[in-house]
């Protein structure tokens, strides 16, 4: 008798880390597999790690305008372009309702290339209502991890950069390279 215990919990454990609408990892998640990457680059045995933070541009417009279904389906194709563009050790989040996440063992660089592809595969998905095509962006914003930083400072540190992509006209990832100190304290 394979133990069923341990199957059904493991059965509910799965069913609580993945999102049913998008098959991304929930926030619960992140107490897992992102805080292991954390502790492994603060103990070293990790040499980068890295976020993004992504945002749908004028969500609310858009459920206003095509309805909250369509906005659910659309959200569903963006973490599918996401799964689609990351690999085997990230790990893809929706952190809140049109707030998805990557954290990735590698730096900024490779977060930023990340970023830039699932940015631009996104611009280009062409949403059907009725005969007309709609499209969609995301704003990125980008942090690598700090030795020591905790999980809530880094989203923190990638939701101010988020910000800045908004500000700057949406449609765009914004890394901490992009910009001084005085933009961020504005
Ligand atoms: P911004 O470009 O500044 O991000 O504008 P925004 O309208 O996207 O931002 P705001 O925070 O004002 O609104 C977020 C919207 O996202 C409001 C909410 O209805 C929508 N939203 C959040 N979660 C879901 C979801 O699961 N499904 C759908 N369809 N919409 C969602
Ligand atoms: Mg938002
Ligand atoms: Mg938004």
């Amino acid at each position: 008798k394979a133990n069923l215990l341990e199957k059904q919990s493991k059965a509910v454990y799965e069913s609580a880390i993945r999102d049913p609408l998008t098959g991304l990892f929930t926030r619960l998640y992140m107490q897992d597999a992102v805080l292991k990457m954390l502790e492994e680059h603060s103990q070293k045995k990790l040499d980068e790690v890295s976020l993004v933070l992504f945002d749908v541009d004028k969500f609310k417009r858009f459920n206003d305008t095509y309805g909250h279904d369509l906005g659910d389906k659309v959200l569903a194709q963006i973490a599918a372009v996401i799964l689609e563009q990351v690999r085997k050790d990230d790990v893809p989040i929706r952190f809140g309702g049109e707030e998805l996440m990557v954290f990735l063992p590698a730096g900024l660089t490779s977060c930023y290339s990340l970023a830039e592809r699932v940015r631009n595969k996104v611009e280009a998905l062409e949403i059907m209502v009725n005969d007309e095509v709609v499209t969609v962006t995301i704003s990125g914003g980008l942090a690598e991890h700090k030795e020591g930083e905790d999980v809530d400072h880094l989203i923190k540190r990638a939701d101010l950069m988020l910000y800045q992509a908004k500000e700057r006209g949406r449609n765009q990832n914004v890394s901490e390279q992009d910009v001084s100190e005085q933009d961020v304290s504005e």
